[in-house]
């Protein structure tokens, strides 16, 4: 496929399919002040070539798979979420957003993070919240709060191509993403209902390689929203034959990645664990 599209001022550069979690698709807007881009990721040359330039950044919520590129952007000024800015400047806030108790796996992941998003701290120049527009009018982008995958994620509007990017409420066949400290499933769910209702012909995510018309994407919110009760009906059949069984254990049987993703590899298993957590809550079970 092509590494781009094109649609009047708006130009969307695809991430690469292999690997979904290290890129994303990185959106690019002409606006009354000069150009923008949205979670600069996307591997393309076109891209190191616009960072040399003045060009504003705004990312769509902290996650590094979505600001693997912004070390490039050293003219621009940064823009992100109102609850998500923090995490953005400061890499101890993004680090206790993942909710690891452990110090010392702490530390790590937080090493393996930078190193596999090229993670550098920003000075966010301004943040956005639902409804607002993004830096300023002329660009005509309007953040839209999705929250639930983080506390600020949030999607964008651009009226004028009745585009919605809607980021991570992402379509893939993998399904809601909840695992971090910021994570919520409810408002996870209040998301993907909110995209339904929002007055757009069009629609595209970070993770997959196409835009969809609101006939399209309907029926892929309601299954991609559906993961969240098979999950939940997964783990009902656990504990129907053992209603006192432990996280470590349940995290064994592959609910939410697959099986075998997680054989010898404990950062996977340790979001298992946090989504499981969140479900059982979610599920008020108790074995007592
Ligand atoms: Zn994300």
């Amino acid at each position: 496929m092509e590494d781009r599209t094109k649609i009047e001022n708006i130009t969307i550069y695809w991430g690469r399919q292999e690997s979904a979690l290290i890129f994303s698709n990185s959106i690019v807007v002409e606006g009354g002040r000069g150009k923008v881009i949205i979670d600069p990721s996307a591997e393309s040359d076109e891209l190191r070539e616009l960072s040399r330039h003045k060009v504003s950044v705004v990312n769509s919520h902290y996650h590094g798979d979505h600001r693997r590129l912004n070390y490039l952007f050293t003219k621009g000024e940064f823009f992100a979420p109102e609850l998500d800015a923090p995490m953005l400047e400061n890499n101890r806030l993004f680090i206790d957003a993942v909710g690891i108790d452990d110090a010392e796996i702490k530390e790590q992941w937080l090493e393996i993070v930078k190193g596999l998003y090229n993670i550098v701290e920003h000075r966010i120049t301004g943040t956005f919240s639902d409804g607002e527009y993004v830096i300023d009018r002329s660009y005509d982008i309007k953040a839209i709060g999705l929250p639930g995958h983080t506390q600020g994620h949030s999607g964008f509007f651009i009226e004028g191509a009745s585009l919605a990017i809607i980021t991570d409420i992402d379509l893939t066949k993998f399904g809601p993403w909840y695992g971090n400290e910021t994570s919520d499933i409810d408002d996870f769910l209040r998301s993907i209902e909110k995209i339904k209702h929002l007055d757009s012909k069009y629609f595209l995510s970070s993770h997959t390689h196409q835009i969809y018309t609101r006939e399209q994407v309907v029926p892929m919110l309601d299954r991609f929203a559906s993961f969240i009760s098979r999950r939940e009906e997964q783990i009902m059949r656990l504990l129907d034959a053992d209603p006192c069984m432990s996280l470590d254990r349940m995290s064994r049987y592959g609910i939410i990645y697959p099986k075998s993703s997680l054989d010898n590899n404990p950062a996977l298993v340790l979001f298992e664990k946090k989504m499981l957590e969140k479900h059982l809550k979610r599920m008020h079970v108790s074995c007592l």
